[in-house]
């Protein structure tokens, strides 16, 4: 728990605080010296943000969550939590629908009812998803560009994105963040940013022999995670309430990331190690996934700090870094999407 007198920033709830944006949203946070809530998924083990008050619970408790925020009376709810895997959302889409969807609104008539019985200006950020444009006609996308998704993530996403409209309409400070492909050394092996980097440094120290990936080139904006969470507290504290899309505006193909990797570690003949399997091709992909943030950049005067080159040397030399700290005995953590 934070100190006595530290919550001069106001008071936050945010959820998904296990999550790569969760934690270094509440760090941003406590640095501001908000105090910070969180709500913690009870099938996950407890995430350590030293300083943040941990509740445990489901966001798809809609009673249990309503009756916890509305206790609080925070100034500020982030909405993070969501099953993150576009890939995870073909297994799960019930799942995915319930707790990336219906939970979010939930969240979002929990808002309103914590400022009716307050009386306080709460401030809500939805953290919504370049997913919601799909397969969109051209590149890159901006707040104008129509809801198209392609998949169970990005349908359950758009559904929560509209709701934000809904509720600032009635009078909610609601604003929805279109996310691009945001990632860091703490990104899931799942993804294929950290899958590339983690299996490239492998590759370097001699510990694996081949990349193996499915789509090489699906085009996406990958930007740099802090800077994604310092745009949704602008988002919160802006004076009016509106959605963003928040990305760097350059798109790169998997295969240009692979080939940036693999450079950062001195290695130019890289495709013989690298081979498609067709198990990690999706379904149905968006293409090419580019934003156009210059709405964000005058409202909020938000501008990405990190180009791409610089992303992927960080995230590899955090993976050999990690290597050299592990022992050959523990090699085992591969990805399965
Ligand atoms: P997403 O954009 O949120 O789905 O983030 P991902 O990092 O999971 O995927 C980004 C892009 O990389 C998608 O177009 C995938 O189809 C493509 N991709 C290509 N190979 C792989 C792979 O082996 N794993 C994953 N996760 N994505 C891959």
């Amino acid at each position: 728990m934070t100190s006595a007198g530290a919550n001069a920033g106001g008071r936050a709830f945010v959820t998904g605080i296990g999550g790569q944006d969760g934690g270094y949203l509440a760090e941003r946070l406590l640095a501001d010296g908000v105090e910070v809530h969180a709500l913690a998924h009870a099938a996950e083990p407890l995430p350590d943000v030293p300083g943040v008050e941990l509740h445990v619970g489901d966001l798809t408790d809609v009673p249990a969550v309503r009756e916890l925020v509305c206790r609080l009376a925070p100034d500020e709810i982030y909405n993070l939590a969501a099953l993150s895997s576009v890939a995870r959302s073909w297994q799960e889409p019930d799942l995915v629908a319930a707790v990336n969807g219906t939970a979010a609104v939930a969240l979002l008539e929990t808002a309103w009812l914590a400022r009716e019985r307050t009386g306080k200006d709460v401030r809500f950020v939805q953290a919504s998803s370049a997913e919601i444009f799909g397969q969109p006609e051209r590149s890159p996308q901006d707040e104008r560009t129509p809801l198209r998704p392609v998949n169970p993530y990005g349908a359950a996403k758009a559904y929560a994105h509209l709701a934000v409209g809904v509720y600032r309409a009635r009078g909610l400070h609601a604003s929805a963040l279109v996310l691009y492909n945001h990632e860091s050394p703490r990104r899931p092996r799942g993804f294929v940013t950290r899958k590339i980097t983690s299996t490239v440094a492998a590759i370097a120290a001699g510990r694996e022999q081949r990349l193996v990936l499915g789509n090489l080139d699906a085009v996406r904006d990958w930007g740099w995670a802090p800077d994604y969470v310092d745009a949704m507290v602008r988002a919160a504290h802006a004076e009016v309430a509106d959605d963003y899309v928040v990305a760097t505006g350059v798109g790169h193909t998997v295969r240009d990331f692979v080939a940036a990797a693999f450079g950062h570690v001195g290695i130019a003949d890289w495709e013989p190690l690298v081979g498609v399997d067709p198990a990690f091709v999706r379904p149905v992909d968006p293409t090419d996934l580019t934003g156009d943030s210059s709405h964000a950049g005058e409202r909020l005067g938000w501008r990405p700090s990190t180009g791409f080159e610089e992303l992927v040397g960080r995230m590899v030399d955090a993976d050999v870094a990690l290597l050299r700290d592990r022992p050959r005995a523990q090699d085992s953590s591969r990805s399965s999407r």
